[in-house]
């Protein structure tokens, strides 16, 4: 498609799209009493009007039935997250017992290390992109401590070759032919936050199972926004989060993947709670932990209800659109964007640089732009103008043009206050 840097070019690609009315489902902030152009939702989503109802049911379900809500909620609460299991298990790509939502991220990744990072004498290695995002970092030496190697043997990043931005797969898969049966656990990004890059991860699933290693999948920023088929490429673990893409709100609970061929597994470790325990059985208070078939088997605590509320609103409205069409407008609002910042470029005279993939299948809904000279003033400048974005060290914005929400006028209206900031 020929795109144009008009607003009524814009206006005509939104009156066109089919997902236009999901705008006027969320609350966007406001800045000079104007709804801001919003591109974090990488970062943390925008609220949807309908979330408030879910929690509100919830805020009911307890003033009048107090403890019986765990079972006589029109939605009970025990196994309140069995709700997710069907519409989760679409949006990643699983069968319905593979997915499970508990905890957060991070808490959730460290569980599925108990589980798939068993390190040996001889395989105790890790394998993870180079400056994964900080938590994953502190996470991978907490475990190699844990399990009495250091780091610096035990950890192995993929580097960028110099003076590029993304990592080659060609040097993925040499990696893990090079550490070959030293290699206990593959963990990457599956969308690098960063750059926006995405792995693939049927390739290094497979390449990391050919040498013995388990293979898993931090998808914070994959859920909601990329194409997952997690039970066909034969992943062993994944999790994310829900409040990013999947706009469940701050620090909201996290999802969970576990390859059906580990399900029947007995000798694998866990780190087991009463959550876990035989569904039927859970209320006899029995010693002898008996885990749950699937993904749920890996529950520990009783559910945080008030906050899987909101996530199941968001699951719903997923379900609702499904991923296809939401990928469909991803990919076009994407590229308008990339061609709006093209645009400005070359009126203001080259001052940035898209460091995310041009190739649409190596990308999701992230642009990470290269900011030369003023960077930061001229974030400061977008902020004011109600362009929310981020900056990350040293020099870098990313644009996460949000298919749910964000429109294409909000693609032309932002280049024109980029290029004011710019020529200012
Ligand atoms: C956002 C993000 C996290 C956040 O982890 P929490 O435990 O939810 O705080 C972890 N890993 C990656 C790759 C992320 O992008």
């Amino acid at each position: 498609m020929i795109f144009e840097n008009t607003k009524e070019f814009a206006q005509g690609l939104d009156s066109q799209d089919k997902l236009s009315k999901y705008r006027d489902e969320f609350i966007f902030p406001k800045v000079n009493g104007e709804k801001v152009i919003y591109f974090t939702g990488n970062s943390l989503g925008l609220q949807p009007k309908r979330t408030k109802a879910y929690i509100d049911e919830v805020m009911n379900d307890w003033a009048e039935l107090a403890v019986e809500g765990h079972f006589y909620a029109d939605k009970p609460w025990w196994d309140y997250q069995e709700r997710f299991a069907e519409p989760l298990s679409k949006i990643v790509g699983a069968l319905p017992s593979e997915v499970t939502v508990m905890n957060t991220l991070t808490v959730n990744l460290h569980l599925l290390m108990v589980s798939f990072y068993r390190p040996t004498k001889s395989r105790y290695k890790i394998i993870c992109e180079e400056k994964a995002f900080p938590s994953d970092q502190y996470m991978f030496q907490s475990q190699v401590h844990f399990h009495g190697f250091k780091p610096e043997e035990a950890i192995v990043e993929i580097k960028r070759r110099d003076g590029e931005h993304n990592i080659r797969l060609e040097d993925i898969l040499a990696k893990i032919e090079e550490v070959g049966e030293e290699l206990a656990l593959i963990l990457i990004g599956g969308v690098n936050y960063y750059t926006g890059q995405v792995f693939d991860m049927k390739t290094i699933t497979a390449a990391g199972h050919q040498v013995g290693a388990k293979v898993g999948w931090d998808l914070a920023h994959a859920a909601g926004n990329i194409k997952l088929e997690l039970h066909d490429w034969n992943v062993d673990f994944a999790a994310w989060c829900s409040y990013k893409y999947m706009n469940s709100g701050p620090g909201n609970a996290s999802g969970c993947f576990v390859h059906e061929r580990h399900h029947n597994d007995s000798e694998l470790p866990r780190f087991a709670g009463w959550w876990g325990h035989n569904k039927e059985r859970r209320f006899k208070m029995e010693p002898v932990f008996d885990p749950v078939h699937g993904a749920d088997g890996w529950q520990i605590s009783n559910l945080p209800v008030l906050s899987l509320a909101p996530y199941l609103a968001s699951v719903e409205m997923f379900d609702e659109i499904g991923m296809d069409a939401l990928i469909e407008k991803r990919d076009k609002i994407t590229s308008y964007l990339e061609f709006i910042l093209h645009e400005i470029d070359k009126e203001v005279d080259s001052s940035f640089e898209i460091i995310t993939p041009t190739n649409q299948s190596e990308r999701g809904c992230q642009l990470s732009v290269l900011l030369h000279g003023e960077g930061r003033s001229l974030f400061d400048y977008l902020m004011k103008s109600g362009v929310i974005t981020d900056w990350r060290e040293p020099n870098v914005i990313r644009l996460a043009p949000v298919p749910l929400y964000c429109s294409y006028e909000d693609m032309y209206n932002f280049g024109q206050i980029l290029k004011t900031g710019i020529l200012k």
